[in-house]
């Protein structure tokens, strides 16, 4: 007997992965130039040339400690250089004993989960949203409450938001810029949803916690601003991660920051730090701590994204499709030509073109589109985006 949740979470493949080795599939018959994969998030920009650098520096100046476990929280030199950065960049108020370094902003999200749930504890969730969170919320024994989507401009639905919280509602996670539509949400959206949090709490005589997943944050296009949460919002908890802004995604690092003013700091940073080892993650790689600590204020070339954005979104709207513009990450939420997203997807297929349908992410009749691919591959794809929207005509 093994559990059945684990099993079905291990054997069950998700769209995106069944979307991706269908594409290795078609590339074998039609030759790989002719599928225009669009399913996957793997950053497509290098990593910045000081990172591989200052990994072989390391490696080769302290060849005998680089290896040793570190802190279970992080080494704490690594984490006084992570808080330093924050404080230049967002006047945070951080100190290295607020940062819990993780194995990337899944296993963040996880500590939080975790170290938060109590019995009958409920974490909101805005649609469209990354359909992992689901499987880290019920993991942590908490039940997920998804919020429909707003599909003109993916900001907020706030009637329906208020009418969704709960005296059970422990936190609200919140994603921005966002994966799978790009948008960032407006100061004013971030005000109004601070405004109600606060509002909320008082009210029913707890915190209510807002997880700011922040993947993204680095990844915003001229003129967007991507607020700093914590200064809205006082029990804001932040989940960052160095996979998509250093184009490190297999080197598993991130941290979550636990600023002191939140509501019960000192017990929500231990709880973060007990969830990391009931969990075994704990003492996140140290060669990769000492690197993005090193890095930190650096990004990877970023710039091809947007270029990639604008390329898509101008093309496709002369098209006729209709797409929410976005401010940042390196994702497209379209209105798919159909109303069943699946059926559009898979209509897709015919000309090489694989979409994910967006009914995962909680917005069906949409589609998204990971555009951290060679430009040069969206520029050929065009044509086809062009003859699937004429097949509806
Ligand atoms: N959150 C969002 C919104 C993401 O898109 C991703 C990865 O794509 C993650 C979290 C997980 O990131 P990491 O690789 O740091 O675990």
């Amino acid at each position: 007997m093994v559990n059945e949740r684990m099993l079905g979470l291990g054997t069950a493949r998700s769209v995106i992965r069944e979307l991706f080795e269908y594409g290795k599939q078609r590339a074998a018959v039609v030759g790989p130039e002719n599928v225009y994969d669009f399913s996957l998030g793997n950053p497509s920009v290098p990593a910045p040339d000081a990172v591989n650098e200052t990994a072989i520096r390391i490696l080769k100046e302290n060849p005998d400690v680089i290896h040793c476990y570190t802190s279970a929280q992080g080494d704490a030199a690594v984490r006084t250089r992570f808080a330093d950065s924050l404080n230049r960049r967002f006047n945070a108020g951080c100190t290295a004993n607020d940062l819990y370094i993780t194995v990337g902003a899944a296993a963040s999200l996880c500590c939080v989960f975790n170290g938060l749930t109590c019995p009958g504890d409920e974490f909101i969730v805005f649609a469209p949203y990354f359909p992992e969170y689901k499987v880290f919320i019920e993991g942590a024994g908490a039940k997920m409450v998804l919020i429909p989507p707003e599909i003109e401009q993916f900001q907020i639905d706030f009637a329906a938001f208020e009418a969704a919280i709960t005296p059970n509602t422990k936190g609200v996670v919140v994603n921005s810029p966002n994966n799978p539509s790009g948008v960032v949400y407006s100061r004013q959206t971030l005000e109004k949803l601070a405004a109600i949090l606060t509002e909320k709490s008082e009210a029913y005589g707890h915190p209510i916690y807002l997880i700011s997943d922040e993947p993204y944050r680095e990844i915003a296009f001229a003129g967007v601003e991507v607020a700093w949460l914590p200064h809205i919002y006082r029990d804001t908890i932040v989940c960052y991660s160095f996979s998509k802004s250093l184009s490190l995604p297999g080197e598993r690092l991130g941290y979550v920051y636990v600023p002191g003013k939140v509501a019960d700091a000192d017990k929500v940073y231990a709880a973060v730090a007990g969830a990391g080892r009931s969990l075994g993650y704990v003492n996140a790689p140290s060669l990769f701590q000492q690197v993005t600590s090193l890095c930190c204020d650096m990004t990877a070339d970023l710039k091809v994204y947007e270029e990639n954005c604008k390329l898509l979104v101008d093309s496709l709207r002369e098209m006729g499709y209709h797409v929410a513009q976005p401010g940042g990450a390196f994702y497209l939420f379209p209105r798919s030509l159909e109303a069943d997203d699946l059926a559009f997807s898979e209509r897709a297929k015919q000309f090489d073109l694989l979409l994910v349908p967006g009914s995962g992410f909680g917005a069906p009749g949409h589609f998204r589109i990971a555009y951290c691919v060679q430009t040069d591959m969206i520029r050929r794809a065009l044509p086809k985006f062009k003859a699937l929207a004429d097949s509806y005509k």
